[in-house]
């Protein structure tokens, strides 16, 4: 499946289309929110990279009106803007990520990886990240083909996170996900997390973004 580009900058969106062509993804590349709704009308696409800043409706609206029309398709939306309100908002909406610009080619193209495989790996539960694989029905964690010991708590925030890998995940989030009510605190997360990051060693980065919580990556994108 291609990848939708939506950007209305020649420069940026030959940038953009160079990059994901480099990474092996096939693309089309409108340049108004208008136009990827009528192509979003005949084709499915894997993924779509949205530039907020359009001529006519802007980015956010079309990640908007994506999701209310129950499209699934994950979002990157490309910002100049870096406030840490403007990430929020755009998550609000259901972006599934966000890059700010300038950015680096080879990052944009790991983001859409991710995006990409979340989707995919979503389905048959097995999820892999360079060396690193994930078997959501075994819960079992594989480094170079060697498992990993885990403890339950530890799976479940790394389950939470590998299955919105290329995501943030808030703090809250993990929380709900991985403790009872009062159970264990944000601090106790925060240890979790380190204990995992250990576990992983370079095989994957969980990073901590500041106030808006945690994103499984992938290491030394290519
Ligand atoms: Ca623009």
């Amino acid at each position: 499946m291609r990848l939708l580009i939506v950007e209305d900058d020649d420069l940026v969106a030959d940038a953009i289309v160079r990059a994901l062509n480099t990474a092996s993804f096939n693309t089309l590349r409108v340049a108004s929110a208008e136009a990827a709704q009528a192509a979003l009308a005949g084709e499915e696409f894997a993924l779509a990279v949205i530039d907020i800043g359009l001529p006519g409706a802007d980015g956010l609206s079309l990640v908007r009106r994506l999701r209310s029309a129950g499209k699934a398709m994950p979002t990157l939306v490309l910002t100049a803007r870096c406030t840490l309100n403007d990430k929020v908002k755009a998550l609000d909406l259901g972006a599934d990520d966000f890059l700010s610009k300038p950015f680096e080619a080879a990052e944009l193209a790991a983001r859409c990886r991710a995006l990409v495989r979340r989707a995919g790996g979503a389905l048959n539960g097995v999820i892999t990240l360079n060396r690193m694989t994930a078997d959501l029905h075994g819960k079992r964690l594989l480094i170079d083909e060697a498992e990993v010991e885990l403890t339950a708590r530890e799976w479940l925030i790394l389950e939470c996170l590998v299955r919105r890998i290329g995501m943030i995940v808030s703090k809250d989030k993990l929380l709900q996900e991985v403790a009872s009510p009062g159970d264990i605190t944000s601090n106790a997360i925060e240890v979790h997390i380190s204990r995992l990051r250990a576990k992983l060693g370079d095989a994957a980065i969980i990073r901590s973004l500041r106030g808006l919580g945690y994103r499984l990556e992938e290491a030394n994108p290519a």
